[in-house]
């Protein structure tokens, strides 16, 4: 074997328990609901496991994003979805385009400031940014398993994020309101207290810039990468 043992794990928000409060801490209870958050949950207890069967040698970090959006400044790489997206970001790109005739935002009826559901969305530079903190923390330090949230500690509601879109952009699209979709829940944001005091990272770009870079992409891949 090749005697790699330092990872770093792409995990996910998903991993929460929904009913837990934000902003959630790396503390705050696990229970994922969803097929997807039950794999990245899985993988960590593996992982911890793997950890822990030669804690000498191992050197982990999971990373727990929050909802990564945006794209290369340059607009040469980003999210290229198969079908239809199933993300709002990507979903308000293709409406912006035209490709699809309206946003469908899921209740209008949340306990938030617009009632609408709040998340906390991260530039995908600032994500990759992460990575490399992280990296560059279990190089640096003796064998360990850390487990790090990785968002900007700020929640934005659904109508925020599309207004910040249509202006940023200068953009108009039509958006409708609809019933709520099954396993949302209202407010999910994070603490990022641990990955600034232990990676000395933090996310440098703001709602504006994730919504101009992620448009740049979707102008020069209008047919995403196919
Ligand atoms: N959402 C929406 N319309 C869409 C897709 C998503 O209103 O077409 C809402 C969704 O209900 C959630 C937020 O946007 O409150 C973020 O959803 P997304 O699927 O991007 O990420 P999630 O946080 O669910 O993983």
């Amino acid at each position: 074997n090749n005697q790699c043992r330092n990872i770093v794990y792409s995990s996910s928000a998903t991993v929460y328990d929904p009913e837990e409060k934000s902003p959630l801490t790396e503390n705050s209870f696990t229970k994922p609901i969803n097929p997807y958050g039950k794999t990245k949950y899985s993988n960590e207890i593996l992982l911890k496991d793997i950890f822990t069967s030669n804690s000498d040698k191992w050197k982990i970090a999971i990373l727990r994003y929050f909802n990564p959006i945006g794209s290369h400044p340059s607009g040469k790489i980003g999210e290229s979805t198969i079908g239809l997206p199933n993300n709002l970001f990507p979903y308000i790109c293709q409406v912006a385009q035209g490709k699809i005739q309206e946003l469908k935002i899921y209740g209008d009826n949340w306990p938030t400031k617009d009632g609408t559901a709040v998340r906390d969305y991260v530039h995908v530079m600032d994500l990759s940014e992460g990575h490399l903190a992280a990296l560059e923390c279990l190089f640096s330090e003796d064998p360990q398993i850390l487990t790090i949230n990785l968002g900007t500690g700020k929640g934005t509601t659904v109508l925020e994020l599309v207004q910040t879109f249509q202006k940023v952009n200068q953009s108009k699209f039509k958006y409708v309101f609809t019933k709520r979709r099954a396993g949302d829940c209202a407010v999910l944001f994070a603490n990022i207290e641990l990955a600034k005091s232990r990676l000395n990272w933090f996310p440098r770009n703001n709602l504006d810039d994730m919504c101009r870079d992620g448009w740049l992409w979707q102008c020069n891949n209008p047919k995403g990468y196919c």
